[in-house]
């Protein structure tokens, strides 16, 4: 019998509320438009049924609803399309099922319904304790609301409960920040993500960034170091740039993107990584279910077969964003190239309290992590410099 291979599944959600200020996540802000709402579950089943004929030799072990925001496109359209997976996939019976929320449209009636269902893993966007800033950022709910959302998923059975906060808010200071990680930790989530706000070209906030008094680099990135420290204090470990768990919480599905682990992804801006290449829907609903459903037009943006090499560079770039680093042995391996050169670059690192080695593995100190992108940087111009060990001998 073959051994089933373990496989990632994610499902994008596009509708929300309304459009925060600073996102430029694929969403469609104030509408849930029931002939749209109906052609997209269609388009998500018949694509479900082509991509599962694909895997059968997989199994699914990690299923996450992103968006957008999926608690507002409600719990009988969610229930729909996982049981729609179900008919089409393998889903493993211990999967973790994950769906992301927003306070303002978690309900127990939502979250009863769901919990019934098989889903188990509520990741929750509250962002900021203080309802002055969330206003500024569009979002909308206010923190009650989502402090009374995190009780009513107890209530209701959830005990796997992440919360996403940011940082580097307009007005905020480094001792306010600490003080609303200190608040939020009483809602005792398993898992937080802390990010740092990025203003991204294209968004509202975008036009009035130099008049939102957004804190300095530097401040950002004592709050950074202070978040580390705290949540370890609160008994969360860090184990990717920006996520903490405690023991055993650790988001199995996101570990499959940073392992470089495959997964198939549904929906407008979805992307996947299964059976050896890489590719992204188009960013338009519209486009994608027409392309789904009716075949006349391309609903692919990118697709590219990756080559050994790329993904060497891949392994360096995914990894060092997590605590379980690089492995010389695992990079010479499974790429056939040498790491010596990676190495000379670490070293100097290593004496700059960037990187540190554990169990043979290079993982980037909190520090290292802030500068993160430059050290990929270094590194992948020494993948780039050196010749693969099959050539060389
Ligand atoms: S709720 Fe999330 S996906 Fe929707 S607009 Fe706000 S940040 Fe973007």
């Amino acid at each position: 019998m073959n051994v089933l291979k373990p496989l990632g599944v994610y499902i994008h959600i596009p509708f929300c509320r309304s459009k925060c200020q600073y996102c430029d996540f694929y969403s469609i802000g104030g509408s849930r438009d029931r002939r749209l709402v109906d052609n997209y579950l269609e388009a998500l089943a018949v694509h479900f049924k082509e991509a599962g004929a694909l895997a059968t030799d997989y199994i699914v072990d990690t299923v996450y609803f992103g968006g957008g925001t999926p608690s507002f496109f409600g719990a009988d359209n969610l229930r729909r399309i996982f049981a729609e997976l179900q008919h089409r996939f393998r889903v493993d019976k211990d999967a973790e099922i994950t769906f992301e929320a927003n306070p303002d449209s978690v309900t127990e009636s939502l979250l009863k319904k769901l919990r019934a269902e098989g889903f188990n893993r509520m990741s929750l966007g509250v962002q900021s304790d203080r309802d002055d800033v969330l206003q500024k950022l569009g979002r909308p709910h206010n923190y009650e609301q989502a402090r009374a959302a995190v009780h009513s998923a107890r209530k209701c059975g959830f005990d796997n409960v992440s919360l996403d906060l940011m940082y580097g808010l307009p007005n905020q200071t480094a001792p306010q920040w600490k003080e609303t990680l200190r608040h939020v930790l009483e809602l005792k989530p398993e898992h937080i993500s802390c990010y740092g706000l990025k203003v991204e070209e294209g968004t509202p906030l975008w036009e009035y960034k130099d008049a939102a008094n957004l804190p300095s680099d530097e401040v950002q990135a004592e709050m950074y170091l202070d978040t580390v420290s705290i949540l370890d204090e609160f008994g969360y470990g860090q184990y990717e740039i920006s996520n903490f768990a405690k023991p055993g919480y650790e988001s199995r599905h996101n570990l499959k993107y940073w392992l470089g682990e495959e997964y198939i992804g549904f929906g407008p801006a979805a992307a996947s990584d299964f059976a050896g290449k890489r590719y992204t829907y188009v960013r338009n609903i519209e486009t994608y279910v027409r392309g789904v459903l009716k075949q006349d037009i391309p609903i692919l943006a990118e697709c590219d077969a990756i080559p050994a090499r790329e993904r060497a560079g891949e392994y360096v770039m995914l990894r060092l964003r997590t605590t379980q680093g690089i492995s010389p042995e695992e990079y010479e391996k499974n790429y056939l190239m040498p790491f010596e050169p990676l190495l000379e670059t670490i070293l100097p690192l290593e004496q700059r309290d960037l990187f540190y080695q554990k169990d043979g593995h290079w993982i980037l100190t909190p520090k290292g992590f802030l500068v993160s992108n430059q050290i990929i940087g270094l590194l992948q111009e020494a993948q780039d410099r050196s010749e693969p060990l099959a050539k060389k001998r």
